[in-house]
């Protein structure tokens, strides 16, 4: 199927590592130019040499921390001035902090406003006029299967993705007769390293094995393993594309059938 990406521009958020990396990736290869960005400049810089080496694209990286304002407005200043327009957003960011309701402190809720929330206010915000100008744009934010289906200790995020889904509805409506798409795409437990490192890390208190652990995760997904995330790439490229556009104000669940309900 031919996707209609070769050539466009595309901006994905936090996007060093994990499921973010993964959807520059699957953009680079149907011929996207990205701009990449987190905090973590050792880690931009390599991945930017091999989605070049790899694809061939023009890729872009910026030290950006999604928290902060200024560095988001500086973010959208340079992938303007790299490739002239962005036709394609990708709003991904960090996981929140995992806690029990009670110990979660003012700080990080704050921060993961800034994070979760605010980061695609104020990206959506910066690239809207000249989608409209073009008559096309993707706004994609990866949110979580927590939307649905509330995760323990996830406080943050089972509340703060919700406002993303409130808002990005919202949005959908206001540009849908530009040809701008508004949609989410909620994964469910995809092996990153960060999901990696978190077996890890629980193996140790709990005496199991790593992959003990790992196994545990998929007991509640009927696929009987965990996502991949290239495979949260291949929906966000066909959300991207020409192809997908009839499809705007949706949430898209990615996650081997976890989420219970219809
Ligand atoms: P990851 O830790 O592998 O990657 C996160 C990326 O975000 C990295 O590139 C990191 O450098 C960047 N980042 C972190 N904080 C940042 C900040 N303040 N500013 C800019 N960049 C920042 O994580 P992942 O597993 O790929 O998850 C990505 C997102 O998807 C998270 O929000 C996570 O909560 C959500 N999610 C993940 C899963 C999963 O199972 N992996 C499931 C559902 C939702």
């Amino acid at each position: 199927m031919e996707l209609g990406l070769k050539g466009k521009n595309a901006l994905v958020t936090a996007s060093s590592k994990g499921i973010g990396k993964a959807c520059a990736e699957a953009l680079a290869s149907e011929g996207c130019n990205v701009m990449i960005c987190s905090r973590n400049v050792a880690d931009l810089m390599q991945v930017s040499q091999d989605l070049i080496q790899n694809y061939g694209t023009n890729i872009q990286w910026f030290q950006c921390d999604l928290r902060i304002k200024e560095e988001i407005e500086a973010l959208v200043k340079e992938t303007f001035r790299a490739f002239g327009t962005i036709d394609i957003v990708v709003n991904n960011c960090g996981g929140p902090p995992s806690n029990n309701i009670f110990k979660i402190s003012e700080e990080d809720w704050n921060n993961a406003y800034q994070e979760i929330l605010l980061s695609v206010i104020r990206i959506s915000n910066l690239v809207i006029d000249s989608m409209k100008q073009n008559n096309f744009g993707r706004i994609i934010n990866i949110t979580s299967v927590a939307v649905k289906q509330p995760i323990q200790r996830l406080v943050l995020s089972n509340s703060l993705r919700n406002a993303v889904l409130g808002y990005a509805k919202t949005l959908s409506n206001e540009v849908a007769p530009f040809n701008i798409t508004v949609n989410n795409v909620a994964p469910g437990y995809t092996l990153t390293k960060r999901v990696y490192d978190l077996a890890v890390e629980q193996a140790k208190i709990s005496g199991k094995s790593h992959e003990e652990i790992l196994k545990s995760y998929t007991q509640d997904i009927p696929m009987g393993r965990l996502g991949k995330p290239e495979e949260i790439g291949n929906l966000v490229v066909f959300l991207a594309s020409e192809k997908a556009s009839y499809i705007t104000g949706q949430t898209i669940y990615i996650d081997g059938g976890y989420i219970k309900s219809i």
